[in-house]
């Protein structure tokens, strides 16, 4: 089913989704199901799967040289979704991306994730591989999520890329893209922002989901902005309990948030790990509260692997 379908259906209530990222090479898909299976008595209406891109390391040769290698360290998205939706019964929205990709290979994982029977995806552009600074696409892949959703809506409408190719089947993907509250680290001001965000939406998407925030006066802002700008399709806020310190700094630095001070002073005051998990909690209760009482259609929660925290928000707040 898809991610606008739970909406249309949900009856005024607030539903929720958890975004999962794929385990590490090498590990087993077992650390997926460790992480949905605390919270399946709640109900997830969909879960995410994020897609990662390859990363350029250098390894030293035995002359001394550098070698230039590029490596996925987590692999699977694909597979992972199918896994959770056959194995749950949940609907799940596979991330896709532009990076590193041709445009061929994405058609061609779409395909797959349409003979799989998955009716939704999360398009985006994907960031820069660690260590080069700024984002390349391929020769011949997408430069912008909103080129990635034109290949899904030509899809939708039967066209592949060998045009020649007649009475082709329309897949019927739904499709979600990403908005920032605090701004996308690369537009030069929250007009333009909105005016590409808008464009994805005039192209086809079908809901946004943001990236996180911890101000709740930062989402309703930027919701206003979009309805302002003419965009009327969900917005689906997105959350991240703050769980071990030095998030403090990795997080402004990693999404360009900012973090509010009276959650900093209650981090700082812990004086160990599991005081800093509970502030983190707390915060994200809050949020998810008054974020509910204002109508959002679904709370998306970021879990970076690990459910505890999100499990002890969804107990209080579901
Ligand atoms: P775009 O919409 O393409 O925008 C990128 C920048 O270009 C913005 O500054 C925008 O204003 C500007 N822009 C857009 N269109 C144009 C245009 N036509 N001309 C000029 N400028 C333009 N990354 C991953 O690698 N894997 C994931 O699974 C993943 N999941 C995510 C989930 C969510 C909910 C969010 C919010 C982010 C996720 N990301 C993920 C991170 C995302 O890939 C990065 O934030 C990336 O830098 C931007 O992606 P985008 O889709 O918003 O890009």
């Amino acid at each position: 089913m898809k991610v606008t379908d739970h909406i249309a259906n949900r009856k005024g209530r607030t539903l929720f989704t958890l975004e999962l990222l794929p385990p590490l090479k090498g590990e087993n898909i077992e650390a997926i199901n460790q992480t949905i299976d605390p919270l399946v008595e709640f109900c997830p209406s969909f879960i995410d799967v994020t897609y990662h891109r390859e990363e350029i390391i250098y390894k030293q040769r035995e002359d001394g040289l550098l070698e230039r290698k590029t490596i996925r360290k987590r692999p699977g998205t694909v597979g992972i979704s199918a896994a959770i939706k056959y194995k749950y019964n949940i609907d799940v929205v596979p991330h896709i991306i532009c990076g590193g990709f041709s445009r061929e290979e994405t058609e061609n994982a779409l395909i797959d994730l349409y003979f799989l029977g998955i009716d939704n995806l999360l398009l985006l552009r994907g960031d820069n591989p660690a260590g080069e600074k700024t984002f390349k696409p391929e020769k011949d892949g997408n430069a912008f999520a909103i080129d990635l959703v034109k290949q899904v809506m030509d899809l939708n409408h039967g066209k592949y890329l060998e045009e020649e190719m007649i009475n082709a089947i329309p897949t019927n993907f739904c499709i979600g893209v990403a908005g920032y509250p605090e701004k996308h680290v690369e537009a030069p001001n929250m007009i333009t922002d909105l005016a590409h965000l808008k464009e994805k939406v005039d192209a086809g998407a079908n809901y946004i989901v943001t990236q996180m925030f911890f101000d709740n006066k930062k989402f309703f802002s930027f919701e206003k902005a979009c309805r302002d700008a003419g965009i009327t399709v969900p917005i689906i806020p997105g959350l991240k309990p703050i769980s071990v310190k030095s998030q403090l700094t990795a997080l402004p630095k990693t999404f360009t948030i900012d973090l509010p001070e009276e959650l900093v002073i209650e981090i700082e005051k812990c004086t160990d790990k599991e005081q800093i998990r509970q502030v983190g909690v707390e915060w994200a209760i809050h949020q998810s509260k008054e974020l509910i009482n204002f109508g959002v259609p679904v709370l998306h929660f970021y879990t970076m692997g690990k459910s505890d925290n999100i499990r002890k928000i969804i107990k209080e707040v579901f």
